[in-house]
């Protein structure tokens, strides 16, 4: 059985051809970061207009490098819920068309439950495992108990960490700064951390009070921004040109970011601990999204899992960002199960906002 899988919920045109195991036959992936980065930020129609000047060279790219026909397709994946509406618009759309035009089934993906099963095409994972899907758009705790059934302990209350981190790049100017200029916000401040002392300055872990697993990071955000025009105005300089004490403030924002992933995570391991929601044998916390790809979050996760007893397992840093391949994957899982396949002619809506599975965030703070 041959899927191909279409991405286009945020900012990356993707697509690929995958086999019943897994093996990735072709793919292709166009991204709109540059223009964004020079943007500051996704403007949602600019990003609807590159996919819609991309999607068709994409899928055929991938089609052809894998040397598949669409008729030899057994069904197409297309992410569907959630994401920017201009943008999975336009996958849709085109994935529609392309089954109609093709007589395929086609099978809707949850952005985040392939984010959250990519996993499984590198590491033989079983059902049940905890997942944190930390990325530009997302954060999430939650545990997959199979295919398409989640258990969500925890989200977040207001903007992800990734966006967090871009907006703090955007507000330091990073994207000026010679060794930046071609990395994410998120890649900026790992890599000025690298040469800075985070006890030079100090900001309050979200939530100390709040004893559950959702995650905020607009507070941290405003703290930093603070300190950050209280630096300007000390040294009376122009906003977004400070330069002294940069390396410190990346280092103290990771460091917090960090921080409170990790006390989420842990809380969540311990709520699943106590309800017998992981396995006793090889229980695992898969970790996903852009943000994952972070050396200085893995080892804080690293030190949580070792202390509860967890093994720490990634997806190929190439896989935890958004691509048609995680797609063409989750259609494969669910084509296997025999799961949500529709035929060609059905229509199907897009969904900016979805939440992932049972939500149980109530259930974990009356818990703790
Ligand atoms: P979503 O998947 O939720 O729709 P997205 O597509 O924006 O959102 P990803 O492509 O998974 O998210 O990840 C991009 C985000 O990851 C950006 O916010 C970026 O700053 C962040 N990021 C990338 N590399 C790193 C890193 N090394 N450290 C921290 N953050 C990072
Ligand atoms: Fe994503």
């Amino acid at each position: 059985r041959l899927l191909l899988g279409i991405e286009t919920s945020c900012d990356d045109t993707g697509a690929a051809v995958l086999d019943e195991t897994g093996a990735i036959l072709g793919e292709s992936l166009h991204s709109q970061k540059e223009v964004h980065l020079r943007t500051g930020g996704i403007i949602p129609n600019v990003a609807q207009h590159l996919h819609r000047e991309n999607i068709e060279r994409v899928v055929h790219e991938a089609l052809e490098r894998s040397g598949v026909e669409p008729s030899q397709l057994s069904a197409v994946a297309t992410t569907v819920k959630p994401g920017l509406a201009l943008s999975l618009g336009v996958g849709l759309g085109f994935s529609q068309w392309f089954v109609r035009q093709h007589k395929k089934p086609f099978i809707p993906i949850h952005h985040m439950e392939a984010h959250a099963l990519t996993v499984r095409m590198f590491h033989p994972v079983a059902f049940p495992f905890l997942v944190l899907l930390i990325s530009g758009g997302h954060s999430l705790l939650a545990v997959a108990r199979g295919v398409d059934d989640f258990l969500l302990l925890g989200h977040s209350l207001d903007e992800a960490p990734g966006e967090t981190l871009d907006k703090v790049a955007r507000r330091l100017s990073l994207i000026k700064h010679p060794q930046c200029s071609t990395l994410s916000g998120g890649q900026a401040i790992e890599l000025l951390a690298k040469d800075g002392d985070r006890m030079k300055v100090s900001f309050t872990t979200p939530m100390g009070q709040i004893y559950d697993c959702c995650f905020s990071f607009a507070g941290l955000r405003n703290e930093v921004t603070r300190t950050i025009m209280k630096k300007e105005a000390e040294e009376g300089i122009e906003q977004g040109t400070l330069l002294s004490c940069v390396n410190d403030i990346a280092a103290a924002t990771q460091h917090t970011v960090a921080a409170h992933l990790a006390k989420r995570t842990h809380r969540a391991i311990l709520f699943c601990q106590a309800n017998g929601l992981l396995p006793l044998s090889s229980p695992t916390l898969v970790l996903s999204g852009g943000v994952a790809s972070n050396t200085y979050i893995q080892k804080a996760l690293t030190i949580i899992t070792e202390t509860t007893g967890l093994r720490l397992l990634c997806p190929p840093a190439k896989f935890c960002t958004d691509n048609g391949v995680m797609i063409a994957w989750n259609g494969i899982e669910r084509l296997r199960e025999g799961i949500g396949i529709l035929p060609p002619n059905v229509g199907v809506f897009y969904e900016p906002k979805a939440p992932l599975g049972l939500d149980m965030t109530a259930a974990v703070k009356a818990a703790a």
